[in-house]
């Protein structure tokens, strides 16, 4: 794939497009969906690429520059791979301190060996919205649900999130060092290579 010089964002999260632009350097400018439409694209996919293609494909269409979106979530393996595509609104759509709470009722009884989890990022690069050949990056990081909270930085599961290589849940990790490490991190690293970035 040619390297785009612009691209927009599929997200109004200025906190995400700072911090892919920070990521992709003085190459590739980045511009916020929000310059184009306030509308947002219906995620009517059941997996995390067909929604992450989705919002792209919106944003390609409505700005007429190549997009990038991403999705992302927990699944949880004892669970099927649930919260999944319906993370943010697990709980209803009461918020993060909701979701965690159902989601260890959910658990409770689950012995540690089953309380395997993955946090995932899927990208989705469009260069234009009816390209048939989308470059799909996905980022998996690999952990484990807690019984109990621990730890204040991060948001959404994070203070469930039980990360083995550095013994502590991922809402006791700084945030540089959460983005070093995240599925997040994992998902833009295997962009830039594919960019050749
Ligand atoms: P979004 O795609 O960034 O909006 O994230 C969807 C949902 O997945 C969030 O609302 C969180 O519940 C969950 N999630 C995604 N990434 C993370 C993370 O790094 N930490 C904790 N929760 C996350």
């Amino acid at each position: 794939m040619i390297q785009p010089s612009e691209l927009v964002l599929a997200s109004h999260n200025a906190g995400k497009l700072k911090e892919l632009q920070a990521m992709l350097g003085t190459a590739v400018r980045v511009r916020s969906i929000g310059e184009f439409s306030d509308v947002e694209p219906h995620e009517s996919g059941l997996t995390f690429i067909e929604n992450a293609i989705l919002k792209a494909r919106h944003a390609a269409r409505v700005s007429g520059l190549p997009a990038l979106a991403d999705d992302s979530g927990l699944a949880v393996d004892f669970l099927g791979g649930a919260p999944g595509i319906y993370s943010a609104r697990y709980a209803d759509g009461q918020g993060d301190a909701a979701n965690n709470t159902k989601l260890l009722e959910v658990l409770q009884d689950v012995p540690d060996a089953e309380r395997g989890a993955q946090f995932v990022c899927c990208l989705a690069l469009l260069r234009h919205a009816e390209d048939p050949l989308p470059i799909i990056c996905e980022g998996l990081w690999y952990g484990q649900i807690l019984h109990a909270a621990r730890g204040e930085y991060g948001f959404g599961y994070d203070p469930l999130f039980w990360v083995e290589e550095r013994q502590c849940s991922s809402a006791e990790l700084p945030a540089a060092e959460k983005n070093r490490i995240s599925h997040r991190a994992r998902a833009m690293a295997l962009l830039k290579q594919r960019l050749g970035i």
